[in-house]
């Protein structure tokens, strides 16, 4: 009887192998191969249209966000993703839409003073896209 119940997992293992070998891989060749980045992803932010407000500074949970403005000219706009959780408040609360998570997700790197990352207000991209 054990030994029913052995082949019986066996041949359930090999009909398993089977079927996934005529099934799409699912494993994706990174970086050859780009992942699609689901619609709501909070990945690196963007900044377009900022007005200097600071709302988003003082809902930031981590303290991740420092504004320098003269008014409403906003001279720069730092985010430690050190800090950063990636929570979205300060995308949820800007009164104009100015900044915002975008899909990027490659922010991994060995140098911490990459991680302080300058936003550029009149683009979307920040200084270090523009490369
Ligand atoms: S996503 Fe959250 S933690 Fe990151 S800067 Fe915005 S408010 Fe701060
Ligand atoms: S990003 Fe939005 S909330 Fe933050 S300072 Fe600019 S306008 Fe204000």
């Amino acid at each position: 009887m054990k030994f029913l119940k052995q082949i019986k997992a066996l041949l359930e293992g090999v009909f398993i192998v089977f079927k996934h070998l005529f099934k799409k891989s699912v494993t994706l060749q990174y970086p050859e191969e780009r992942p699609v980045v689901p619609e709501k992803f909070r990945g690196g932010h963007t900044l377009n249209g900022c007005i200097g407000c600071g709302i988003c500074r003082k809902v930031c949970p981590c303290d991740a966000i420092t504004i320098e403005n003269e008014g409403k000219n906003v001279t720069s706009y730092k985010i430690n993703l050190r800090k950063c959780m990636f929570c979205g408040n300060c995308q949820y609360y800007c009164p104009v839409s100015a900044i915002k998570l975008g899909k990027k997700f490659e922010l991994a790197t060995a140098f911490e003073e990459e991680l302080q990352v300058e936003l550029v207000n009149d683009s979307n991209k920040s200084k270090e896209d523009n490369k």
